[in-house]
């Protein structure tokens, strides 16, 4: 009889799983399970369907018959609640019956890949749970949200990191007015030094976004006649402590600012999906543990995508191309560990990129980037560490370059994609 995996989520990690067994083993059972009522889509497009509805209906990355065709059975509108390890089984419920109907399924494995990846994060702010606010995670998200957009006439978006600024790209394409809180004092604090962050409020003031950093928001506030939301508080962030609270609400109150919107976008990160690990007894930190080659804590059981959290590595940056690189070593590991064989797969984490491509300019950064300035000096002295850069504000161009002695081993590149392949080419790692 053949031997089953299961494949819970079907986001880039499981679905890179599932095609990668298939690549090295024809006769496993494989079986792909998701939460969402929709197949294997690209979740980075989601955004751009904010000023392009269409784009969804194109965004998916196979078609019906390629599952056909590799013989993975996907089972969508699951929602998995607990994995029984000692009987090798999962447990879920089948969504697309009625509520009342809905009752608790098993279903056995030899093996079992754990990709639940994240959920978008929403800060605890007083009025979240109102018509107009929203968050961007799946394709669910995006159509509400191109539902609101169209009664829309100024968008705020909470988050000022690449995908709250992408989306706040795509509301202004869709003719919005838009602005972004960020709490924060600089945009895409992860990923640009002090300098470029600037350049890049620029940029965006030039287009029209207005930008309020280092802004706490305090409340979104409903509207009396629209039955959605009608604007937003916000006030200077302030550290408070306990012995000050009262002091500091004063001076709080005295620092709000009120912001009229009748939609808001939530761009504040991402939860990872642990808990059905944790209820099932798997090793969870950030992310559920795995090691080099993706084996959780519970023989038999692999993890990969967004939701792991690898020994060496820490929990990833929650992009696209690490969880497919996770999903392809579990894949690989999963055949051999079903034929009884030595598991040679290992993930390593690859140099991160990030690219950013909005406001008819490309951002690119890579590599060791050191953002917080105040302790640039200190930290470039002690590894050796010098900096060039070169900007040219008229043309739109900014550049930064980090080196460890002779070898390059960071850069932030903006306006000036021709340089971005060279750069990938020559980058260093830190030693
Ligand atoms: C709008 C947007 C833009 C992005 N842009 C970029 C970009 O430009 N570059 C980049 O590198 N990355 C980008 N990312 C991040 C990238 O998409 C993610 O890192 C990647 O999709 C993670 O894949 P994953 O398979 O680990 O998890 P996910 O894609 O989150 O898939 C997990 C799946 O598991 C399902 N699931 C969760 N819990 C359960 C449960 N209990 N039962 C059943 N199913 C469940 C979920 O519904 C989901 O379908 C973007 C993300 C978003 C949302």
């Amino acid at each position: 009889m053949s031997k089953r995996v299961i494949i819970i989520g079907n986001g880039v990690a499981g679905f890179t799983a599932a095609a990668t067994i298939r690549e090295h083993d024809s006769e496993t059972e494989i079986i792909l399970m998701t939460r969402e009522t929709e197949r294997f889509y690209n979740r980075m497009m989601l955004s751009k369907a904010l000023s392009s509805e269409e784009l969804l209906d194109d965004i998916y990355m196979e078609t019906d018959s390629w599952y056909e065709e590799h013989r993975v059975t996907t089972m969508l509108a699951c929602d998995v609640i607990r994995i029984e390890a000692k009987e090798k089984s999962i447990v879920f419920q089948d969504l697309s019956v009625p509520k009342e109907k809905q009752s608790n399924k098993k279903m056995k494995y030899d093996a079992l890949i754990y990709a639940l990846g994240a959920q978008a994060f929403c800060p605890d702010i007083p009025g979240m749970n109102q018509r107009g606010v929203g968050v961007l995670r799946s394709i669910e998200d995006a159509k509400r949200a191109q539902e609101q957009l169209k009664e829309a006439k100024h968008v705020v978006v909470i988050g000022g990191g690449i995908l709250g600024l992408e989306m706040a790209w795509q509301c202004k394409a869709a003719g919005k007015q838009v602005s972004v809180v960020e709490a924060a004092d600089r945009l895409m604090e992860k990923q640009l030094d002090e300098e470029g962050s600037t350049f890049l409020q620029h940029l965006l003031h030039d287009e029209g976004i207005n930008v309020y950093c280092g802004r706490t928001v305090m409340e979104l506030v409903m509207g009396q006649d629209t039955a959605r939301v009608s604007g937003m508080v916000i006030a200077d962030k302030v550290e408070t402590t306990i012995e000050h609270e009262q002091a500091v609400l004063e001076e709080d109150r005295a620092m709000q600012q009120s912001i009229p919107c009748d939609m808001v976008l939530v761009a504040c990160g991402i939860t990872l999906n642990t808990k059905v690990a944790l209820d099932s007894g798997l090793a969870v930190k950030k992310g559920v543990v795995v090691d080099e080659k993706m084996n959780t804590s519970v023989e038999g059981i692999f993890a990969c995508g967004d939701c792991a959290e690898s020994k060496e590595e820490g929990v990833g940056h929650g992009l696209w191309g690490e969880a497919k690189a996770m999903g392809e070593t579990a894949g690989k590991n999963v055949v051999s560990y079903l034929k009884g064989e030595n598991q040679t797969a290992i993930y390593h984490e690859d140099r991160v990129a990030f690219y950013f491509k909005a406001l008819d300019t490309v951002l690119f950064s890579i590599g060791q980037i050191e953002v917080r300035e105040e302790s640039l000096n200190e930290w470039a002295i002690e590894k050796g560490i010098t900096h060039q850069e070169c900007r040219d504000a008229s043309a739109g161009t900014y550049e930064k370059y980090y080196y460890h002695k002779d070898e390059l081993i960071g850069a932030i590149l903006i306006g000036v994609p021709d340089k971005i392949p060279e750069v990938n080419e020559r980058i260093g790692v830190l030693k």
